[in-house]
């Protein structure tokens, strides 16, 4: 998920190297891809990344409840990048759709009935 770095924590580095290298010891947590390898399904370099499971329906909520991302190993996966794209397809359609912040805030509900009374405008209008 594009989030700024200044939402990470300041030990995110550490973390996210021990998540990667410590716990995951350098393999996708998900398919098992190795880091720095071929990635089995697509040929390409694998990159493994420290994903927060925080899409819809994801186990770590931190981000949408006090916006700022966690260094909390059990809210967090070793991910290679097909597996991290996955994790952020559902956002990553979204954003390509409207080019605006998350659902569920302030800003895209305004967003949405912006484009919903526009809408209802130009139905007028062409009617
Ligand atoms: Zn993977
Ligand atoms: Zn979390």
């Amino acid at each position: 998920m594009p989030v700024p770095k200044n939402k990470y924590p300041d030990n995110w580095r550490e973390f996210s190297l021990l998540i990667r290298y410590g716990r995951a010891k350098g393999k996708c947590e998900i398919c098992g891809a190795e880091n720095g390898k071929p990635h089995p399904k697509t040929g390409s370099k694998t990159f493994l990344a420290c994903a927060h499971l925080d899409n819809t329906g994801g186990v770590c909520t931190c981000y949408k409840t006090t916006g700022r991302k966690c260094a909390i190993p059990e809210h967090v996966v070793a991910a290679c990048q097909v597996c991290h794209y996955n994790i952020d397809k559902e956002y990553r359609v979204f954003k390509r759709a409207y080019r605006e912040p998350p659902r569920n805030s302030m800003r895209y509900k305004v967003f949405i009935s912006t484009i919903l009374i526009g809408a209802g405008n130009l139905l007028h209008f062409v009617l």
